[in-house]
């Protein structure tokens, strides 16, 4: 069986026992012996689960996503092999540091990365940005990795452009850092001093603030500062993965759990690899320290491996194209109500992936984007998509196969339904 016939079988068939029929897939797939087996994994599951939905079991809602890789929702379904591996890798113990090490030396073959690049795999971009600085500040000084976020004795600034705040520096805040704001140029040179511990860069709002990616990290490096830079939603395209540390920064966060449809609860520090290795000291399996209750499992280490190999191995031409027609044949189905108007954007970065928007004539169709979108979040299936002002947004990109014509039709029905 093909990958895309198993993709479409756990989508559509909705078998009974899924989590069996990932396992005997995982089989076929991987062909591996069943006599290196430790663990008798179910055939059938009975009690929570028999039904296959789970969600469903607990009386909780699914919905089809034409938002995009939003945390609130999930993030993104994993690949049928990152949750085939995660469940090899729940059948033995392993020495985690040990598993960590191994899997980052994996990764920088995968991803090409500079020799003096190493990685770790975290349990999100955000865990990566608070375990990075952690050991940026810590170096490998126990005393100093116990004592956070005190930062008696340690560097206590980070320099931030003002446009680049957002709610995941709060993972920054939390090691006791303070966040200096800039501006212009003439701001950073002001801001650096003895303090100074790190630069952080925000990927996604490079175009909002003056200094760009590429100049950011320069600055910083002429000042013996070490960058950051938080690419967390920011692959496709999969050339960002080598991109930054290409362009020298020191440290550089992915989500897992994003477009590359590893584990929900993983993500990729990867930088220098000191760096690294003090990161790794602040978090879990490491007791006493500020990350401890950051714990990323064994199958999320050895599941983000694979999902960067399938990532890596993925027709990203093909994958944009069908995300295109997907678009293409909602906007076909709904620009037939009279009215009804379509356009497109694809973002620069993060979530560079095709945007429609859905605008529609007030007079012809009374109905708030606002109400439009509660309508359908209220629906049968359960539909969510972005809503402004302006009308609604959708991608197409988390759809799983067919959605996209479920999407058109309850569109079609709810434009008609206000259609004056
Ligand atoms: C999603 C996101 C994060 C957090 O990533 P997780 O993998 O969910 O921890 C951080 N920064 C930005 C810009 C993001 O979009």
């Amino acid at each position: 069986m093909t990958i895309r016939n198993l993709w479409n079988r756990r989508t559509f068939i909705g078998s009974a026992s899924i989590f069996a029929g990932m396992m005997l897939n995982a089989r076929k797939i991987f062909a591996f012996s069943g006599s290196r087996r430790t663990a008798a994994l179910p055939e059938k599951l009975t009690g929570f689960g028999a039904t296959g939905n789970v969600y469903e079991e607990l009386g909780v809602t699914t919905v089809i996503n034409g938002q995009g890789t939003m945390t609130y929702l999930g993030g993104s379904l994993p690949r049928p092999e990152v949750a085939a591996v995660m469940a090899l890798a729940a059948e033995h113990f392993v020495p985690i540091v040990e598993l960590e090490q191994a899997a980052g030396k994996r990764i920088v073959e995968l991803l090409k990365l500079p020799a003096d690049y190493d990685a770790i795999v975290t349990c999100g971009a955000a865990a990566g940005m608070q375990s990075g600085l952690a050991g940026i500040l810590t170096g490998n000084s126990s005393k100093f990795i116990e004592q956070l976020p005190d930062l008696t004795g340690m560097k206590s600034e980070v320099i931030i452009q003002k446009s680049h705040r957002n709610g995941f520096d709060h993972q920054l805040r939390a090691t006791g850092v303070k966040l200096i704001e800039v501006e212009t140029r003439e701001d950073v040179k002001r801001a650096i001093n003895s303090q100074t511990a790190m630069m952080h860069f925000s990927n996604f709002a490079n175009a909002s603030g003056q200094i760009k990616v590429d100049e950011w990290v320069k600055l910083a490096h002429e000042n013996q500062i070490p960058a950051f830079n938080d690419a967390a939603a920011d692959t496709p395209p999969v050339s960002h993965l080598w991109d930054y540390a290409n362009m020298g920064y020191d440290l550089i966060a992915f989500s897992g759990g994003k477009a590359i449809r590893g584990p929900q609860c993983a993500g990729l520090l990867i930088g220098k690899k000191e760096l690294i290795a003090n990161a790794l000291l602040n978090n879990s399996p490491y007791e006493d320290t500020l990350g401890r209750g950051m714990k990323i499992g064994k199958e999320e280490i050895v599941g983000m491996v694979k999902a960067l190999e399938c990532y890596l191995n993925e027709d990203h031409a093909a994958l944009d194209k069908e995300w295109w027609r997907r678009l293409d044949s909602v906007s076909a189905e709904i620009t037939r109500v009279p009215g009804v108007a379509t356009s497109f954007n694809v973002p620069d970065v993060a979530n560079h992936v095709p945007h429609m928007h859905i605008a529609w004539d007030p007079r012809k169709i009374s109905l708030a984007p606002r109400d439009a979108a509660a309508a359908l979040k209220k629906g049968k299936p359960s539909i969510v998509l972005g809503s402004s002002e302006s009308g609604l947004a959708m991608n197409s990109f988390m759809l799983k196969p067919g959605e996209e014509k479920i999407i058109a039709e309850q569109l079609v029905l709810l434009f008609k339904a206000h259609s004056a």
